[in-house]
């Protein structure tokens, strides 16, 4: 499930919700849980949320603990890599003989392996529209003897789609930075981007605890929404700073109001 150069994406073929695909993980294989060694795992904001709770941290102690940041080379923008652990560099989280100690909160990268998503958002639309290719790594036995699943049916098993519409909400952001035209952030613009897709837990700190006068212009119908329930809140975290860092507003007054871009 590596991410870098070193995956091997079949390209020839786009895969929709109805084609087919074999493929079975057990324990029983050879190459059981060799996929956690050595990889370049991106976690996306969902991921982060996912884990931290599932570990009962707050998300600034999971990240200091659990990741590496860096600013990543095209986008400019901070790019969060989970940190491997000792001379074999094994994932974190995964226990010797027992396999995924988070499994149910594994990273959405673990889940849809051996499928990679693309998606596309068309400027005016709401819809995005996805395909999957391949990922064939040649030490993975999985493709041996697999059991024949749809794409649907292999978003259903695994819990993909949840992950999916985050990720899709994280794509618009990325989409607006691309179409602002904006290349490089100061410090403080990469710590807004950072606390607001990422640190949830000091975001809630921030915007909902704090004296913040943003949040004093959104509606209270809002405010409630995102105080009870943690998704919704990283959903507005990202809309919050896709707003204030690459459409010159800030999201509670939804216009062009003067927040220092
Ligand atoms: S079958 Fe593939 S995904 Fe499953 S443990 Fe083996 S290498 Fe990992
Ligand atoms: S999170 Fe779980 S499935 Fe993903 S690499 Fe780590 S141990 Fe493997």
């Amino acid at each position: 499930m590596s991410q870098g150069p070193e995956s091997y994406l079949d390209d020839s073929k786009q895969l929709t919700d109805d084609s087919t695909f074999c493929f079975s993980c057990t324990p029983e294989k050879k190459c059981f849980t060799r996929c956690c060694y050595d990889i370049n795992l991106v976690l996306m904001p969902y991921d982060i949320l996912r884990l931290k709770n599932r570990l009962g941290m707050k998300s600034g102690d999971f990240l200091k603990k659990y990741t590496s940041v860096h600013v990543g080379f095209g986008s400019g923008l901070p790019v969060v890599v989970l940190k491997m652990d000792g001379p074999y560099l094994k994932c974190p989280f995964l226990e010797e003989g027992k396999g995924c100690t988070v499994y149910d909160a594994r990273p959405g990268a673990c889940r849809t392996y051996p499928l990679a998503r693309m998606a596309k958002r068309s400027k005016d639309s709401e819809t995005v529209e996805e395909f999957y290719y391949i990922v064939r790594e040649p030490d993975c036995h999985g493709f041996r003897d697999g059991k024949e699943w749809t794409v649907r049916e292999w978003k259903e098993n695994e819990g993909i789609d949840e992950y999916n519409e985050m990720n899709d909400i994280f794509g618009e952001l990325l989409q607006a930075k691309t179409e602002s035209g904006i290349e490089t952030l100061n410090a403080d613009q990469i710590d807004i981007f950072y606390m607001g897709c990422y640190d949830i837990d000091s975001f809630r700190e921030n915007f909902l605890e704090g004296p913040n006068l943003e949040r004093y212009m959104e509606d209270p119908e809002v405010i409630e929404l995102i105080s009870k329930d943690e998704k919704e809140l990283l959903k507005y975290g990202m809309r919050w700073v896709k707003k204030k860092l690459f459409q010159g507003g800030c999201l509670a007054c939804a216009g062009s109001c003067s927040t220092e871009k």
